[in-house]
């Protein structure tokens, strides 16, 4: 019996140990008028989705304001941050930042580069604040990006180029509607275009609101949710370029700006243990943009303002705050939001328009209290990108939760062949597809307050699945294999099999 099959039969043993206390749990539990079914496993709702929140709805945040709330700062987002990097630099017209950066900096001694070499005093403050704040050096990591993480990618992406060519052929067919999405937001004035000839007087928004969640399932989402809008949970100055400003540009919050409408869409299950090279970003992204342009054309045919957040398209909100105050479900201790139905594996996208709606409250799954005991993928992040502690105010942006460091985190995005990671959400395990044992388990633990459910759900996750050590998952330059992953990969990402070399 080789390792994993022991863990498996250990797993079930504990599994049955597991339900007999989550039953006895879930009776006590279930003692409380209070406690009633959230999923609706025989039928899906278009409506509720798959859960019904009504049981666990709350009329406050499941989070806490601890200081004075801060809009985001422009180079809070670490993709346009990076690409925007060599203007804080006078980089020689012609000259590729990375040559230039080997002129400026000792590429031996990377830790010790001063922030003066930097033009653009506001980015030195903000990295300051970071590594004042949470000891993250994210400059370091930043010219480590361009010096060491981006060739080393190019060169293990050209040596498994045969091998991820299938998966990179499957990515690239999520991307063909990216400049689409690009050029729907082109223009503060874009939110308007478009719009139909007759505004509509919306007769009751509660209604308009059950209506918005079916044209959403409609289209292809699986859970939609209505927010208010709240510009503390914003970008203040524009990331980069695009969607009609300038980067640096003042983000002013125009009066049609009320409402958000969250739609999203899980990864592919079927890829799940393929992470970090066969779980597809892409896919997400292509499918959350495209459901978000759908509801916006929907709401613009009827007359009113629409404008798409979304992967393709960018965001000026920020998505994990307005899908908690929204229900979508809690903030984990993987930086995003874990969803009753989909755990973390859940690609948001949101329309922005002044349509008369009303907003769904937030919800208490427990999912705070749960990671608190869980630490699952704080254990296993292959660049140790998630914090083992508690909640605390992130950012300095005046409420609490758990921040990731984005910067270590997307330079291991680019240390694996294909590029990308998403080992948090294949480990999390509230990231699983329907089956009886883990929703049942899932179903109990999140009424369960006692604890006792969550270490049996945790138990169970690394019984059945393994834990691997975050070294397991780095790829190792000049081996071609494909030992690294959470799993196996996906059989129809496996070129070998289809593919002449
Ligand atoms: S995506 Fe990967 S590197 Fe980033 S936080 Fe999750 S596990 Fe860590
Ligand atoms: S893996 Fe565990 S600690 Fe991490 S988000 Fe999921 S439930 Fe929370």
């Amino acid at each position: 019996m080789d390792r994993r099959e022991f863990f498996k039969l250990v797993g079930v043993a504990a599994a049955a140990t597991g339900a007999a206390s989550a039953g006895i749990t879930g009776y006590l539990n279930a003692i409380d008028p209070a406690a009633k079914a959230g999923w609706e496993k025989e039928a899906y709702d278009p409506e509720k989705g798959r859960f019904d929140r009504t049981p666990f709805e709350i009329d406050h945040m499941p989070f806490n304001k601890v200081g004075t709330p801060k809009r985001v700062e422009k180079y809070a987002d670490t993709m346009l941050r990076r690409t925007n990097l060599n203007l804080a630099f006078d980089v020689p017209e012609g000259m590729p930042f990375p040559a230039y950066l080997k002129t400026v900096v000792d590429v031996n001694d990377l830790a010790n580069t001063p922030l003066s070499i930097l033009k653009d005093k506001e980015l030195v403050a903000f990295y300051q604040g970071i590594l004042d704040r949470e000891g993250w050096n994210f400059f370091v990591e930043d010219l480590r990006y361009f010096l060491e993480i981006m060739p080393f990618f190019q060169r293990i992406n050209m040596e498994t180029s045969f091998d991820i060519a299938l998966a990179s052929a499957y990515d690239n067919a999520h991307m063909y509607s990216a400049g689409l999405h690009v050029s729907r937001v082109a223009s503060k004035e874009s939110d308007f275009q478009g719009i139909g000839p007759k505004k509509y007087e919306i007769k009751d928004p509660k209604e308009m609101s059950r209506l918005i969640k079916k044209i959403g399932a409609l289209f292809g989402s699986p859970l939609v949710r209505i927010v208010k809008l709240n510009p503390e949970w914003s970008y203040e100055h524009a990331p980069g370029d695009g969607r009609g400003y300038k980067y640096g540009e003042s983000v002013d919050i125009p009066e049609h700006w009320q409402y958000g409408i969250i739609m999203g869409i899980p990864l592919s299950w079927e890829t799940r243990e393929g992470a970090p090279s066969f779980f597809h970003t892409f896919e997400g992204y292509g499918t959350s943009s495209m459901l978000c342009a759908r509801m916006s054309e929907f709401v613009k045919k009827l007359g009113y303002p629409a404008r798409e957040n979304s992967p393709h398209a960018r965001y000026e909100y920020i998505m994990p705050p307005h899908m908690v105050a929204a229900g979508v479900g809690e903030q984990g201790r993987l930086g995003v939001v874990v969803t009753p139905e989909f755990g973390p594996n859940f690609r948001p996208s949101m329309v922005v328009t002044n349509m008369p709606l009303e907003p769904d409250k937030p919800i208490d799954i427990g999912i705070r209290k749960f990671c608190m005991n869980c630490k699952i993928c704080a254990d296993q992040c292959p660049s140790g990108s998630i914090s083992f502690d508690g909640p605390k105010e992130i950012n300095g942006r005046g409420y609490d939760g758990w921040q990731i460091n984005a910067s270590t985190c997307h330079n291991f995005w680019m240390s694996v062949p294909n590029g990308g990671c998403r080992v948090c959400l294949a480990v999390c395990p509230f990231s699983k597809e329907s089956n009886w044992l883990h929703t049942t388990a899932r179903d109990i633990a999140i009424r369960d307050r006692t604890g006792i459910t969550a270490s049996t759900l945790t138990w169970m996750e690394k019984a059945f699945y393994g834990e691997n050590t975050p070294e397991h998952y780095h790829y190792k330059e000049g081996s071609r294999q494909f030992d690294y992953l959470v799993g196996e990969t996906p059989w129809f990402f496996e070129s070998k099999n289809f593919l002449k070399e």
